[in-house]
């Protein structure tokens, strides 16, 4: 074999190994060496000048391999250094390989349902300030039922120095609700809106509490609109959502921000004669809901006088527990696959 050719076999080889330094270890070379001595003398300074020369070239492709191998060996990903320079743009799953989360498809089917109702959804937020958690809902400043919405706070504060807040409830969107459509109201037409959103409470978790759940408010206003429009609202919401005919009933209750205030009960959907589900009542529990109190009303520039309205707050996790008879809140915040896999 010739020097050139034996040149681009090396160079080859340098160019497909993992360890390109191995390659300066051939036998070839080795067989080069031993061949010096035995030429003629004549012969010996050109022969071992074209080994030098292959030599070279060679530890030059072995410096490019090197190189080559580096750029394409970079570390692992670390997570928990997200602007680790080796980072490389994420390559996305197919969104194929994953579905909707199941509470985000009952949310979905929730909100189709009211908006079939006439009613527009709107998105909540997940910081708020106290004003719109309890002073638009006339909750003022030190008003005990404050004590039964205990959330997380920020340290940031807000124009009256209180910290912000992981809101308690939907609610804080009531009067953002009606003020963004107060204008439907001067045109003879309802405000009718629904806010399925995320909210949070400082609880100590359990099968049936957790820190952050999801629930439905419903606002609505218009003139004379009374009670039993708002019952046949959640009526029809309930049925629809369950698919059959559901007897529902009302309990007086107390909220700052409607008067009246009910407690609103469904017939137990999954028995006749009382289960676990119901804890052998065969009534459920279900939601708060009433009339918009005044100061709400004129919290949101709408005249009491002349405009009514009801409003609801609807855990959205409840309903779903219930159609499915999942019997513990924590697992749709758990991430768990075989949770996740059923639906
Ligand atoms: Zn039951």
């Amino acid at each position: 074999m010739d020097i050139e050719t034996l040149k681009n076999t090396l160079l080859q080889r340098v160019g497909e190994s993992k360890a390109p330094n191995e390659v300066l270890k051939a036998s070839e070379f080795r067989e080069l060496y031993a061949k010096i001595p035995t030429l003629a003398p004549e012969e010996r300074g050109a022969f071992g000048r074209q080994v030098n020369e292959l030599k070279q070239a060679v530890e030059a492709a072995i410096q490019v391999r090197e190189a080559e191998l580096e750029e394409s060996n970079v570390s692992p990903i670390d997570v928990t250094a997200p602007f680790d320079i080796n980072a490389k743009k994420p390559t996305l799953l197919p969104s194929e390989n994953g579905t909707t989360h199941p509470l985000m498809q009952e949310i979905q089917l929730v909100s189709d349902i009211f908006n079939r109702m006439g009613f527009v959804t709107e998105e909540s937020r997940e910081i708020d300030d106290q004003y719109h958690m309890f002073e638009t809902l006339n909750f003022p400043k030190g008003h005990p039922a404050r004590d039964d919405y205990d959330t997380f706070m920020t340290v940031e504060t807000d124009k009256d120095g209180d910290p912000l807040i992981a809101p308690a409830h939907t609610s804080t969107m009531q009067v953002r609700s009606l003020i963004k459509y107060r204008d439907n109201l001067a045109r003879g037409e309802s405000i009718a809106v629904v806010v399925p959103d995320r909210v949070f409470r400082n609880e100590d978790l359990d099968a049936r509490h957790e820190h952050t759940f999801y629930q439905v408010e419903g606002v609505y206003a218009a003139k004379g609109v009374n009670v039993g429009n708002l019952v046949a609202t959640l009526q029809a919401f309930l049925e629809e959502y369950y698919g059959r005919a559901l007897k529902t009933r009302i309990n007086p209750f107390y909220f700052p921000f409607t008067e009246p205030s009910f407690e609103f009960s469904l017939e137990c959907p999954f028995c006749e004669n009382g289960c676990n589900i119901c804890s052998q009542s065969k009534w459920i529990e279900l939601l708060g809901c009433g009339m918009i109190h005044p100061n709400v009303l004129k919290a949101a520039g709408i005249d009491p006088e002349e405009y009514t309205g009801f409003a609801f707050g609807c855990g959205i996790d409840r309903l779903v527990m219930m159609k499915y008879g999942i019997e513990d809140v924590r697992h749709s915040e758990s991430g768990k696959l075989n949770f996740l896999r059923q639906f």
